[in-house]
């Protein structure tokens, strides 16, 4: 490729509205332009690093057996009525009418089509298993689109779908495609770790998620130093304590979330948005370590669920709370606590220490509410294992580093991390509801086996870049930068030597596979450098006729920009393969 062939537009300054490095390096590199609030413009450069990601997962997910196909992006309203996610899903879900008063949706994920695909398509157990899979756009209306393709409304996924005749088998299918996961992770070049995960509104019972490392990640994972145990803290929220997920006695109750005092009540304290339900509430104690240093607050019950501007007030972010907190009086905490000893027990907290926040906690406690992710309406008076299956997690909501891991091995450290990837198993959760059925040995229907397997493709791409880049701009691991090589020759239209040598050590690295681009926009040498470290492109040869006269090239690697290393020309080609 030579750069007057191609669209190179890079900026000095990143927007006054991007908030972390990759979006802003994405932005001033050229990759991307945004449309609209979570909507960009993959422009030439950065469209490269997204075929290079799904070429990747392609050839993963191929490998791995699944087969890919295409399913449209708009979607009708019966099938999600079908599967209860209609009412569900809330507002993320994108619908719309069309020109005959029809409801359709923008798919935010294709579960539904997918089933009513699998119900026509297969018919016996010769059929299974299969997976299938498509790299496809994805449209969720978030609430708080930021960080450019990290949280984007429109993006791309890679979803995959897998069908099997029984549970044991849907498992096989769930451990192929999570060690397919873990070759995709690794060739992309990304620090990740696998961590257990909760099943959120896509449901199922089995979860893992792909995490890549990342201080700017908006998920808080916890890992043990003494064993493979990694989980996502977000857990904690999934899992009301013990206690009370056996005892209520009330019967369940549907109520509107406007409206309800306790919901209204515990946002206004916090001064955020009631736009879901409130599922829990807030208790925060101040710590002292054995040394008697005192350790950052933590929360002790966990606070709200399904709204992203609400989840941001978990463990470890209690500072901004800090205003209004009060210690409990003994009764308060009793009559909270009283009738569930085991509450405070695992906690570890000293009753005279701990602090609530405002009086509101303790009347809320007592009552345990869930149906955050359900537009408008929550349950009240829930019973886990009576309602709901028990789930099957550990209780993280109050780990602090150092605490012993759930699997008795080692103990527990904490990082942020970027969910790049997601695989479940289902069940039968969806063929149940929508009738997918095959027909077994003996001729009877039963239902298939189901599992979902996601990758975020133009978030890899963002997460990619907040785990490496530098005051100059990306470095791109070699698998997935736009361009492997850049040359940059010092005169290319002046010397007849520099272009002839620039030209053909150029289409011997094309010859050789190399993504290769000349930069033959003839720029000075200092704005040349610039625009592709701020691009990123891991290894540089720069051709000049002083070098020439010794038979000799300049390189230079990304990563060491003070490392410049002459090379004979002739190897030029050898030395980056
Ligand atoms: P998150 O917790 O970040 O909202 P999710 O759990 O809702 O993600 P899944 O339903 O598991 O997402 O979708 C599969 C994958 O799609 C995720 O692992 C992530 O990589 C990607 N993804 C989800 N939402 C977005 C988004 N708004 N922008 C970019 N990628 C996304
Ligand atoms: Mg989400
Ligand atoms: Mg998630
Ligand atoms: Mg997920």
């Amino acid at each position: 490729m030579r750069a007057q062939q191609f669209f190179i537009s890079t900026l000095k300054e990143a927007p006054a509205d991007a908030d972390i490095a990759s979006q802003k390096l994405m932005i001033r590199a050229g990759m991307i332009k945004k449309l609209a609030a979570g909507v960009y413009t993959y422009m030439p450069m950065g469209l490269r690093v997204i075929r290079k990601i799904e070429n990747i997962v392609r050839e993963e997910m191929d490998r791995a057996g699944s087969i890919e196909m295409l399913m449209p992006i708009v979607q009708p309203a019966e099938l999600w009525k079908e599967s209860g996610r209609w009412e569900k899903y809330g507002p993320e879900l994108l619908r719309f009418k069309d020109r005959h008063d029809r409801d359709f949706v923008i798919q935010p994920t294709s579960e539904e089509v997918i089933t009513d695909f699998a119900r026509q398509e297969i018919t016996s157990w010769r059929q299974l298993p299969v997976n299938f899979y498509q790299i496809q756009t994805k449209f969720r209306d978030e609430r708080r689109p930021r960080f450019g393709l990290m949280r984007g409304r429109e993006f791309i996924m890679k979803d995959a779908y897998s069908f099997d005749r029984d549970a044991q088998k849907a498992g096989e299918s769930y451990k192929k495609m999570f060690d397919a996961y873990c070759r995709i992770f690794s060739r992309t070049g990304l620090v990740f770790r696998p961590v257990a995960a909760d099943t959120g509104s896509i449901g199922g019972s089995r979860s893992n998620e792909f995490q890549v490392i990342a201080d700017t990640g908006e998920d808080l994972i916890a890992y043990s130093t003494g064993s493979g145990y990694a989980a996502n803290i977000e857990l904690a929220e999934a899992l009301p304590p013990a206690a009370e997920r056996q005892a209520p006695k009330e019967t369940l109750q549907k109520v509107p979330t406007p409206g309800c005092d306790k919901c209204e009540s515990v946002t206004a304290l916090l001064g955020l948005p009631l736009t879901r339900s409130v599922k829990s509430v807030v208790l925060a104690a101040d710590r002292t370590d054995e040394a008697g240093r005192s350790l950052p607050a933590r929360i002790v019950l966990v606070l709200l669920r399904g709204d992203h501007s609400l989840n941001e007030v978990k463990v470890g972010k209690l500072p901004e709370l800090k205003d209004g907190f009060r210690f409990a009086t003994e009764a308060e905490i009793l009559e909270a606590f009283g009738s569930k000893p085991g509450y405070l027990g695992p906690v570890g907290l000293d009753p005279q220490k701990v602090k609530v926040y405002g009086d509101l906690s303790v009347r809320c406690m007592s009552d345990f509410v869930v149906g955050a992710n359900e537009e408008g309406f929550h349950l009240r008076g829930v019973n886990f294992g009576r309602d709901f299956p028990e789930p099957q997690f550990a209780d993280l909501r109050n780990v602090v580093e150092g605490d012993p891991s759930p699997d008795g091995q080692g103990t527990l450290k904490l990082q942020r991390g970027i969910e790049v990837g997601h695989v479940f198993y289902l069940g039968t959760k969806y063929s149940s509801a929508m009738g997918a059925t095959y027909l077994d040995e003996q001729g009877h229907p039963q239902p298939l086996e189901m599992g979902c397997y996601g990758i975020g493709i133009s978030r890899v791409a963002g997460a990619a870049i907040e785990q490496n880049h530098d005051d100059k701009g990306i470095i791109w691991p070699e698998a997935i930068a736009p361009f492997e090589v850049v040359i940059c020759p010092m005169g290319y239209r002046r010397s007849e030597a520099v272009r002839e040598a620039c030209d053909r050590l150029h289409d011997e690295l094309q010859k050789a596979g190399v993504d290769v681009i000349l930069d033959d926009r003839d720029m000075r040498p200092g704005p040349m450098f610039a625009d592709w470290e701020l691009i990123g492109v891991p290894h540089r040869i720069v051709v000049g006729d002083r070098g020439l006269k010794n038979g000799e090239v300049e390189y230079t690697s990304r990563r060491s920009l003070d490392k410049r290393e002459m090379v004979r020309l002739e190897n030029a080609a050898a030395f980056i393969l």
